[in-house]
């Protein structure tokens, strides 16, 4: 098996395969351990996917959320529980390689993969001026997957585009946030700002669709100078797409499956992206191996469990964020007042509750659901259109 590309979703397949015996090749075109823009944000549903424990990577745990609307309106909600945890992803991406080549799994750095060729019964990788065979490729090549281009795997997928930030703040406001994330919503009709905290310094960011790219780094700088936290020093500033898929497409040709953000798999709420890259990193490998294993004869069960067990949940937040989008003051406004919609948030957070179960959830009035969303459409349309860049710099 080839393994295209070391982030969580190519690592965690490399370690099923060879866990279970298979040759399998790692390529990856960087150096580890290498710097991927990402909150680091780690929910407890994508720690429950890693087969080992990643404590010593942990550098903080979240138990409260402290919200801003427009960079006002300050509160904080705590949660008994922990509701995710921050890392680093240098240092996780490095570990969870390292876990797979425990497992005997052959990793080659420094390789960019450049093509493909398919022969009858192998998949032959180029990269670098070598050839490599495989019987089966896993292209978790990310957002710009290579892989996903050639076999044309990449439809139906939007982009949205993030800034991410690594800040060192006085020890005071290291404090401040020590188990708390923050998050500013409200500002771009799509998209929010946040800060999520690490051992020695905070992750801030903000993401937004590509359409509104060039005004991103205004709301950072604003984001930042709303916290009020004296001086920073901004230690490393990256912009990265974030890829959403908005529909059902392919996600296999013949002997190619794509997953993790190569496949488009990243939830458009919340911008989580590790949980999917894992999810399907796991289940890609397990597809592969029930077929070679005979316990199914078809290869191509990937696309159905795939869809199954994530692209249908994903999809199944369009509905809600439409409802965000089209009213965030009063959602912000209820998130403070009503304990229900926190203790919904925590749900979602500790992937306790599906999107797909926020329909059901409303009982008798689930029949008000088709002219919710409607209504939330088209207010979200009136404010797309009504959203002027100049609102942003009054904000
Ligand atoms: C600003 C920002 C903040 C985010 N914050 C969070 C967060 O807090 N929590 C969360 O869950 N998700 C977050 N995400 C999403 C998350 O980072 C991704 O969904 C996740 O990294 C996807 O993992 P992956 O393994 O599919 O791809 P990646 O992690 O992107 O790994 C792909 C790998 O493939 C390699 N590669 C690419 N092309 C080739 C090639 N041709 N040959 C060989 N190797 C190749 C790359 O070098 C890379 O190492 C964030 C994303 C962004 C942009």
């Amino acid at each position: 098996m080839i393994v295209v590309g070391a982030g969580p979703a190519g690592a965690i397949a490399a370690y099923h395969l060879a866990g279970r015996g298979y040759q399998v090749l790692i390529l990856e075109k960087d150096y580890f351990p290498r710097h991927k823009p990402c909150g680091g944000g780690l929910t407890y549903r994508a720690l429950d996917l890693l087969p080992f424990s990643i404590d010593p990577l942990i550098e903080s745990s979240i138990h409260s959320f402290r919200f801003t609307h427009r960079f006002k309106k300050e509160f904080i909600r705590h949660s008994e529980q922990p509701l995710m945890v921050c890392i680093m992803r240098d240092r996780f991406d490095q570990f969870l390689v390292d876990k797979a080549r425990e497992k005997g799994a052959d990793f080659m750095e420094g390789i960019k993969v450049s093509g493909f060729t398919e022969t009858f019964d192998k998949v032959l990788v180029h990269a670098e001026g070598q050839e490599f065979a495989a019987s089966f490729v896993i292209g978790a090549d990310g957002v710009n997957s290579l892989t996903a281009k050639t076999y044309l795997l990449n439809q139906n997928i939007r982009k949205g585009i993030g800034i991410e930030s690594e800040v060192r703040v006085q020890e005071d406001q290291l404090e401040r946030f020590r188990s708390m994330a923050g998050l500013d919503w409200g500002t771009f009709v799509e998209g929010y700002a946040w800060v999520f905290p690490k051992a020695d310094h905070l992750s801030i960011g903000v993401g937004g669709p590509v359409g509104l790219a060039r005004h991103l780094k205004h709301y950072y700088f604003r984001f930042l100078e709303s916290l009020h936290m004296g001086d920073v020093e901004i230690i490393s500033f990256r912009t990265f797409p974030i890829p959403y898929r908005t529909g059902y497409s392919r996600l296999q040709a013949s002997r190619v499956l794509v997953a993790g953000d190569a496949a488009g798999l990243t939830d458009p709420m919340t911008g989580e992206g590790i949980y999917y890259a894992l999810k399907s990193g796991k289940i890609a490998a397990s597809v592969i191996m029930d077929y070679l294993e005979g316990t199914t004869t078809h290869p191509y069960s990937y696309r159905q469990r795939l869809e199954d067990e994530v692209v249908s949940e994903l999809l199944s937040a369009f509905p809600l964020l439409r409802i965000f989008n089209s009213a965030p003051a009063l959602i912000h406004s209820l998130m403070r007042k009503k304990s229900r919609l926190w203790r919904g948030f925590c749900k979602v957070l500790r992937g306790e509750v599906r999107y797909s179960q926020f329909k059901d959830k409303m009982g008798r009035y689930s029949f008000l659901w088709k002219p919710l969303i409607g209504l939330a459409t088209m207010t979200e349309l009136v404010r797309k259109m009504n959203f002027k860049a100049k609102k942003l710099k009054k904000a």
